[in-house]
């Protein structure tokens, strides 16, 4: 059994978390009882996580085949960019600023706004056979995989566009170029969370070197030192006050790994 130290207060995108051992699948062969991470860009990992797993290497690829665009799900999104710029391909441009590994973007339907990574799917790739998009259920940042994605293959159109790279850039605009794990709480229907943490006085409020940003509320960030305990009492404070003012349960998209 293969494992790799990673230290999470600087190998995760909001630089909060313990030193720890993740178990590095190389095939089919992978603990049940470890949870998977990708590239730990919408995780907070506390002090007592549970045991972790993440694809090695081995599945950073990918190809063209039979006009299919079939990638490895350790593939940063970056790497897609490059590989669709070089090759002409469309549609992945959206990429270029969504921090993640194609079976972490395929897990949660990431994208912005409505350009999804499901949008141009055709199957992924599991331990037990291929599954057809149709096979699995997903919908806006949602989907009920609940198992490793090792590959997923696209169709391929023609016409990678540049100016869409400007695009996604200038919807970035008005996000915290901080240390974060992107928008913490997912939006309640019909309303923003970033506009119930600011009414309810949170914008900004800071706890040691946490915040909610001046920026853009939603976003949890770090000034650096931030600690999961200082993360953590930033998130329950915004859960009381959101549910005592409007009687509205945050929901969290950021995923916390401590039991
Ligand atoms: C600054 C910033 C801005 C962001 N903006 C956006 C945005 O606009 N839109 C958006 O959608 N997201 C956004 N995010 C969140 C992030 O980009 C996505 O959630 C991305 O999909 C995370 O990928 P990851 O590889 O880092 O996954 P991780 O954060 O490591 O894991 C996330 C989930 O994916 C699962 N997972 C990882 N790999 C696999 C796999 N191979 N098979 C099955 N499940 C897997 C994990 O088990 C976990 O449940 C932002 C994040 C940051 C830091």
């Amino acid at each position: 059994m293969a494992y790799k130290t990673f230290d999470f207060s600087k190998f995760s995108s909001i630089r909060v978390g313990p030193i720890a051992e993740v178990f590095m699948i190389e095939d089919f062969d992978y603990p049940q009882n470890h949870t998977l991470i990708g590239g730990a860009n919408n995780l907070l990992i506390g002090p007592n996580h549970p045991p972790l797993m993440k694809l090695s290497k081995k599945f950073d690829t990918i190809k063209i085949e039979n006009n299919q665009l079939i990638i490895g799900a350790s593939t940063p999104g970056g790497k897609v960019v490059s590989f669709c710029k070089k090759n002409n391909i469309a549609n992945f441009e959206f990429m270029a600023h969504l921090p993640g590994t194609v079976g972490g973007m395929i897990e949660m339907n990431a994208g912005l706004k409505e350009y999804e990574i499901f949008n141009h799917l055709i199957s992924c790739r599991f331990k037990d056979g291929v599954k057809l998009k149709k096979e699995i259920k997903h919908g806006y940042r949602f989907t009920d995989i609940d198992d490793v994605v090792f590959e997923a293959t696209f169709e391929i159109q023609e016409g990678f566009k540049e100016e869409n790279i400007e695009m996604f850039k200038k919807m970035r605009a008005n996000q915290p170029s901080n240390f974060s794990a992107g928008s913490f709480f997912k939006n309640p229907q019909g309303d923003y969370a970033g506009r119930l943490i600011e009414a309810v006085g949170l914008k900004g409020h800071r706890i040691g070197d946490m915040a909610w940003s001046e920026q853009h509320s939603n976003f949890l960030i770090n000034f650096g030192e931030g600690t999961f305990e200082e993360a953590m009492e930033l998130v329950e404070l915004a859960h009381l006050r959101v549910q005592k003012t409007f009687s509205i349960s945050l929901e969290n998209e950021v995923i916390v790994l401590n039991t």
